[in-house]
């Protein structure tokens, strides 16, 4: 499952954000996904509460997915179009020559620490 190996790349990254911003605790990562990577969110989120016990900074923390359409421009005739829901065929033309413009992206948009004015525990 290569979603724990892309977990633990988060989590290093997430760990080098904690050590500069001098924070001991985050709450939330938010991750872009685009839909023409092979990666699954479903795995990613049911890895990511494994991966977020290893580290005492993530522990608790939720992942946020931002899923980034695939988008594809026909060599043929220029359509702009979404790749997942046409299978990667232009509906303008049915050609199958496109140039992917987006869609392959990973990764780590924001990195969430919510205030805790409260917290006395
Ligand atoms: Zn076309």
């Amino acid at each position: 499952m290569h979603e724990l190996t892309l977990l633990f790349g988060i989590a290093d990254s997430v760990g080098k954000v904690v050590k500069e911003n001098d924070l001991d605790h985050v709450d939330a990562v938010v991750v872009d996904i685009g839909e023409a990577t092979a990666v699954v969110p479903e795995f990613m989120q049911d890895g990511y509460s494994v991966v977020s016990d290893e580290y005492d900074f993530l522990r608790g923390s939720e992942l946020i997915i931002n899923r980034i359409k695939a988008i594809g421009i026909c060599q043929n005739c220029g359509e702009e179009f979404d790749i997942m829901k046409y299978e990667g065929i232009c509906p303008e033309c049915g050609s199958f020559e496109k140039e992917v413009i987006s869609g392959f992206d990973f990764y780590i948009r924001e990195v969430r620490v919510y205030e805790h004015p409260d917290q006395t525990s």
